[in-house]
């Protein structure tokens, strides 16, 4: 597997002759390992990430509900990935300690339950659905970035948008219950979750030698 390394660029000359290569669209360093890490790459193993989700573009997809509180119709919108790169954890010496790691995914998936956005992303996303921001949820007891009915303002929140097969959000294939699709030709970077993330098993093991 590739694993992609932090490495500064003073250091770039020694993670070169280490084999280090270079991805342009993640911007980091990555060498191809196969089970175990090599000791002298522990020290640019990333420990952590502002986004676990990034795509070199996207699309956002436009729907429309009854409003759970007040029935009237209202548009919600969410993000569809089509190839993305999703930061996966790693534990080592039987979860002592843990690294993370991209994962190039070729999946289509939605976006669900984003709690960090990238600022150029979400001003797209505003200008097709003024009602998308960051939002309190009581449920969760947390913020996240979330749909608003555009009549009564209350919050669509993504339970309900997409956990069951009823919701609208269920099934990315299923787009007939889509009114619009926009793909939008920018970088893509984001904290949420996908189709990936619900069913991967969290922590995969993964053997370090040496020390
Ligand atoms: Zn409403």
């Amino acid at each position: 597997m590739k694993l992609y390394l932090n490495v500064p660029f003073a250091e770039k000359e020694e993670a070169k002759r280490l084999g280090a290569r270079w991805n342009p669209e993640l911007k980091l360093w990555f060498v191809e390992i196969k089970d175990t890490v090599p000791s002298p790459l522990y020290r640019w193993l990333i420990e952590e990430a502002d986004y676990n989700l990034l795509a070199e573009d996207y699309s956002i997809v436009m729907a429309s509900k009854p409003c759970w509180k007040c029935h009237e119709q209202t548009i919600v919108t969410t993000f569809i990935l089509d190839r993305y790169y999703e930061l996966v954890h790693f534990d080592v010496d039987e979860g002592e300690t843990f690294f993370y790691n991209w994962q190039d995914v070729h999946n289509l998936s939605f976006v669900s339950n984003i709690t960090a956005l990238d600022p150029s992303v979400l001003a797209k996303m505003g200008e097709a659905n003024s009602h998308y921001r960051k939002t309190y949820s009581k449920a969760l007891e947390g913020s996240y970035f979330a749909n608003n009915c555009t009549h009564c303002g209350m919050l669509q929140g993504d339970f309900n948008l997409y956990q069951e097969p009823s919701s609208i959000f269920y099934d990315c294939r299923d787009s007939e219950k889509f009114e619009k699709i926009i793909t939008i030709d920018k970088p893509f970077k984001a904290k949420g979750n996908t189709a990936l993330t619900a069913g991967s098993p969290e922590g995969i093991m993964i053997k370090i030698v040496g020390s």
